[in-house]
């Protein structure tokens, strides 16, 4: 075939992958159960934050613009703190990389959970790797439209249970929950459960690689945070090929053989079928050369959820899951060999193991001038928002000039000026707030629609308050182009204080 004769689109080959025991994919099951249970759970948590105030632990309350996680409430002008746990979120995606290559994608991203969830329940219902091949390829029958039906029940429940928790998260979950199914809900609501629901049931069902090999850009971005020191998973090759079957046979002859022999029971060799490997026999008398640990059984690939061949190198399809290692470590065990043939490998320890050295510690592959920026900046922002969470006041404000036009003269030939003052009481209770000001020159403060300087902000909520300030005709403000000043907001009940600096423009400006 000439490459004009390659086809575009190549449809995609399914995979099958078989079911591993071991380390890694134990402690995928535990991340699994943690990360699906935080994600359906969470919304249930009900947290005490006093009369006015929703008792959810976790909500974004996009109506009142506030996000709410647990005890800490946050306000539209404190997005910052968002911004921070953005940056940390990413900061620890590179420190992480750079560490372990992809680990995210391996065990915590959405699409590698749901997509294991998914097989789990195929594999539950259509068995393992062997079962749902032929499953596969037969014909459609009774048994199998029973099998497919079932299987594809079941990835809907989960489908529709991770869209509808998802909206759960964006008000009250048991009132959202009674309406939902009383048809009461808001149509946003039902779109945004159908939405997720179609995502979960074919990325995860249907397009599961796909998504990582095609659709993502982090595979092709993470290659910026890995170097020759990052942990990846990969095949000692040096180790492991020449590849071949073992035959009992001519095992019991290659372990005649000092160069090729290994401390192997005979009876935990595996069978089968000689592939053609480098073992021989010329006349009754074995002739052995020298195999590696490969005893190319294939496990590796069929348990990849990837479909690829660690064995072929480093590739971009793989999100570094680890379930390789499990298999290969379980081979060398049966066989009576060492395990990591598979292993968290850095590629600077190539030469060392080639030339029969033992790699070098791994805290020597994670500490390193690239992981430890990571951290310390990590650690910077961290330390940043948590002071700024302490020191926060529970009242602020916000100053907006209105300057159309940028000053009035009125009659008596005094100057004023007039704001726009925000004021934002976020306690749980209604709060008598005093404003003023401070400047170097004489100003009078005014409040529209109250002679007082004194008005009540109703429980976490912003008043709106219009400010006149004044310079008398005979004060020097009155005349001058501008004039530094600050606002102060006081809480009469705790004398919590803010303030804000802002400019008067007196007829000079112009
Ligand atoms: S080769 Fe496959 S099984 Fe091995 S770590 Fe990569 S994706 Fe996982
Ligand atoms: S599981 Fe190990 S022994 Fe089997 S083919 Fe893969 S690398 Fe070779």
């Amino acid at each position: 075939m000439t490459d004009q004769d390659t086809p575009l689109y190549a449809p995609r080959e399914p995979i099958f992958p078989r079911r591993v025991t071991g380390w890694f994919r134990t402690f995928k099951w535990w991340i699994m159960a943690v990360t699906l249970g935080i994600y359906y759970l969470t919304p249930w948590i009900r947290w005490d934050r006093g009369p006015n105030l929703p008792d959810q632990a976790v909500l974004v309350d996009l109506a009142n613009r506030r996000f709410y996680f647990f005890w800490i409430e946050i306000w539209p002008h404190e997005f910052y703190f968002v911004a921070g746990l953005l940056i940390m979120a990413g900061l620890g995606l590179f420190l992480f990389t750079s560490a372990l290559g992809r680990v995210w994608c391996g065990y915590t991203c959405p699409q590698t959970v749901w997509t294991d969830l998914f097989i789990l329940v195929e594999r539950w219902i259509e068995g393992d790797r062997n079962a749902r091949i032929r499953l596969h390829r037969q014909e459609m029958d009774g048994r199998k439209i029973r099998l497919r039906a079932t299987k594809y029940l079941v990835w809907l429940l989960i489908a529709i249970a991770t869209g509808g928790a998802w909206v759960f998260y964006f008000t009250d979950a048991p009132q959202l929950a009674v309406d939902l199914v009383t048809f009461d809900a808001h149509p946003v609501a039902y779109a945004t459960i159908g939405i997720l629901t179609a995502t979960t049931f074919i990325f995860g069902g249907f397009m599961r690689e796909q998504v990582c090999i095609y659709m993502c850009p982090w595979p092709r971005i993470q290659g910026a945070m890995m170097d020759s020191d990052t942990l990846t998973v990969g095949y000692r090759d040096w180790r492991g090929e020449p590849r071949g079957k073992h035959r009992k046979g001519a095992r019991a002859a290659a372990t005649a053989q000092a160069a090729t022999a290994y401390a192997v029971p005979e009876e935990d060799l595996p069978e089968g079928p000689d592939h053609g490997r480098p073992i021989s026999t010329h006349g009754g008398t074995a002739e052995v050369q020298p195999l590696g640990d490969c005893i190319d059984c294939m496990a590796c690939v069929n348990v990849c959820p990837m479909g690829i061949d660690i064995r072929d190198g480093q590739q971009m399809e793989c999100i570094t899951c680890a379930l390789c290692i499990d298999a290969c470590d379980d081979v060398m065990a049966k066989i009576g060999k060492p395990r990591g043939l598979i292993d968290y490998l850095a590629l600077s320890d190539e030469p060392r193991e080639r030339a029969g050295n033992a790699p070098r510690p791994i805290w020597h592959h994670v500490l390193r001038p690239r992981t430890i920026l990571y951290t310390a900046i990590y650690a910077l922002i961290g330390i940043g928002l948590v002071v700024a969470l302490f020191v926060r006041q529970p009242i602020d404000m916000t100053v907006s000039p209105v300057r159309n036009p940028t000053y009035v003269t009125l009659s008596d030939g005094s100057v004023r000026n007039i704001y726009d003052v925000r004021l934002r009481n976020m306690a749980g209770e209604d709060k008598p707030f005093h404003l003023s000001l401070v400047s170097d020159e004489i100003l009078r403060i005014d409040l529209e629609g109250t002679a007082e300087r004194n008005v009540v902000v109703p429980a976490n909520e912003t008043l709106l308050q219009r400010v006149y300030v004044t310079a008398r005709a005979q004060d020097p403000a009155a005349e001058m182009d501008r004039v530094e000043f600050r606002f102060w907001v006081e809480d009469l009940t705790s004398q919590d204080r803010a303030f804000v600096d802002t400019v008067f423009n007196g007829r000079g400006t112009e």
